[in-house]
């Protein structure tokens, strides 16, 4: 009895179940589609590199023994969409049964609920057999009442004995580190090269525009260095183990002009396709730790994102997806400004974390927070358009993990299910965690005139906008108070020049 089985560009998990030996009952199907390319306007190496990513995978399938039927997104019988070629595969092979691994995405889960439907074949939906936490319970928890990062992270490092000692202890006396993880980078430490050799994929290229995909970003071959296999991804998390981790912590918070990756692993790619398993990511670095080869600020500090916040994320969107998705708590209506997509703008910070961004289809975690993410929260753009945004440009960027922390931890649009207060900031923060200022046309001290750092008016402006909803917030009373004690004259200055700059957002 032949069955199907599906496999997504998502899901590239050597290590699942359905692998461990080759089924002569199954076909294993893999298939490049517009359906899929054209749900956002991705970045072309997000599509390059997931397409190639898909290809390694299959072939490395076949090498094993398994049969496996793949499409390219070219092939003449592909009809660019899941539900129709499954249709014609099920009646190619006679199928009588499909079987698929539980989709990441919202709107994907429901596409292949109807295209198995349509089948009318039985279907089996199995785990993907990569999160931490399974996603049913995970999800129940969250629709109930979305914990706090810190309750939910602690009672992960409990339940999986994970940096605890002989008596339950967290090791160092402390849970969180990351009172020592917010130092600005002096230059040195000298950061790690970046971890992978570019591939040349401009065959694959020329398919995707024959094709008719429209992308964002460059595709150029010589950027795209990116682990395309799970060799490769190995790699490059021993790489980051020895090179970087030691001193990621220390640096978690900081950005610099000439270090786009500074001490981060840009592992996320390799997770979100599941070429990596989290634990495996953690095991790594609990060794390095066990060895002495890095300090428990720096170990825990990674721990946190990948045990915590990924996990912590992935509960948000299945606990309170599909309301999540239309959440805009501060009603915030503005459209992107046009430099999102070209990266021309005078402010030096936004230029370089946009300008990298197309670029390596890449930016870290504070470029994405307290750049890209704190300038559209403060000029009130909207979560559709943010959201659109930040899961076409990053390489990693699928939408159980983008959105939370776009609309959640970036824009407070869900009235602060994921943040207990906004990520606002004004110039101060991004001239303390790095070094673009320099370079910049503003002035970080300046609250209004022309010569003065946009952050700060529009910060400014955004509190007395929203103190309806968040005046009442303990988080925000220094603030508040900081806004009072500025005389009179000073408050009204600064609120017309923010709106002067919110009528010309485009020309910043
Ligand atoms: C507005 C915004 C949008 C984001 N969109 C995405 C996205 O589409 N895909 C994505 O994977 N991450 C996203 N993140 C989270 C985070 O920025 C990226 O995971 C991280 O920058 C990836 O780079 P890295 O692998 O070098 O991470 P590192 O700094 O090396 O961290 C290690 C790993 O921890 C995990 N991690 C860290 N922070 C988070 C977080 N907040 N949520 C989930 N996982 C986390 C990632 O798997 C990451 O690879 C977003 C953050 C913000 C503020
Ligand atoms: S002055 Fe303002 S806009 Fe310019 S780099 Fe600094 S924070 Fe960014």
């Amino acid at each position: 009895m032949t069955k199907l089985r599906l496999v997504l560009g998502d899901q590239l998990n050597a290590a699942h179940p359905w692998f461990r030996q080759p089924d002569p009952d199954a076909v294993v199907i893999m298939m490049e589609v517009r359906s899929e390319t054209d749900s956002v306007v991705h970045h072309a190496q997000k599509v390059l590199a997931i397409f190639a990513a898909m290809r390694a995978f299959a072939r490395a399938l076949r090498s094993a023994g398994h049969r496996v039927h793949y499409l390219r997104i070219g092939d003449a019988e592909n009809r660019q969409a899941f539900g129709a070629n499954l249709d014609w595969l099920a009646a190619r092979y006679r199928a009588r049964a499909l079987e698929r691994m539980e989709a990441d995405e919202w709107r994907v889960e429901r596409l292949l609920e109807e295209a198995a439907a349509q089948l009318g074949l039985p279907t089996i939906v199995v785990d993907a057999a990569h999160f931490v936490c399974a996603r049913a319970p995970l999800a129940e928890a969250f629709a109930q009442r979305v914990p706090r990062l810190e309750i939910f992270y602690r009672d992960l490092r409990r339940r999986h004995r994970i940096l605890l000692d002989e008596q339950g202890k967290p090791v160092g006396g402390r849970w969180n580190f990351d009172a020592e993880n917010r130092a600005r980078w002096p230059g040195t430490p000298p950061a790690p090269a970046w971890p992978w050799a570019a591939t040349d994929l401009s065959s694959l290229w020329q398919e995707i525009l024959a094709a008719g995909v429209r992308t964002l970003g460059s595709p150029s071959a010589e950027a795209l260095a990116w682990p395309l296999t799970r060799a490769q991804a190995r790699a490059g998390l021993r790489a980051f183990v020895e090179q970087a981790l030691p001193s990621f912590g220390r640096f978690q918070d900081a950005m610099s002009w000439d270090e786009p990756l500074l001490f981060h692993s840009a592992l996320s790619f390799a997770l979100n396709t599941k070429m990596l398993h989290p634990r495996e990511v953690i095991d790594a670095a609990l060794h390095a730790f066990a060895a002495g080869r890095i300090d428990i600020a720096a170990c825990e500090g990674f721990v946190r994102q990948i045990l915590g916040w990924r996990e912590y994320i992935r509960g948000v969107y299945w606990g309170r997806m599909p309301d999540y998705a239309r959440i805009n708590a501060l009603a915030a209506h503005r459209p992107l400004p046009r430099w999102y997509w070209s990266g021309e703008t005078g402010m030096a910070c936004l230029r370089a974390a946009i300008g990298q961004s197309l670029r390596l289809a890449y930016a870290h975690h504070i470029q994405r927070l307290m750049l890209t993410g704190n300038f559209a929260l403060l000029a009130g753009c909207d979560p559709d358009a943010v959201d659109a945004w930040y899961l076409g440009i990053y390489i990693d960027a699928f939408e159980w993990v983008e959105m939370p922390n776009t609309r959640g931890m970036s824009l407070y649009a869900d009235g602060g299910l994921v943040a207990s207060k906004p990520y606002a900031a004004s110039a101060s923060y991004i001239g303390r965690q790095s070094d673009y200022c320099k370079r910049c046309r503003y002035d970080p001290r300046r609250r209004h005139g022309a010569s003065a750092c946009p952050f700060n008016a529009l910060y400014w402006a955004f509190l007395v906008r929203h103190e309806t909803e968040l005046g009442a917030n303990p988080r925000m009373a220094m603030p508040y108070r900081s806004w009072q004690r500025l005389g009179e004259d000073e408050r009204e200055a600064t609120l017309g020049h923010a709106r002067t700059l919110l009528d010309r957002l485009d020309d910043l």
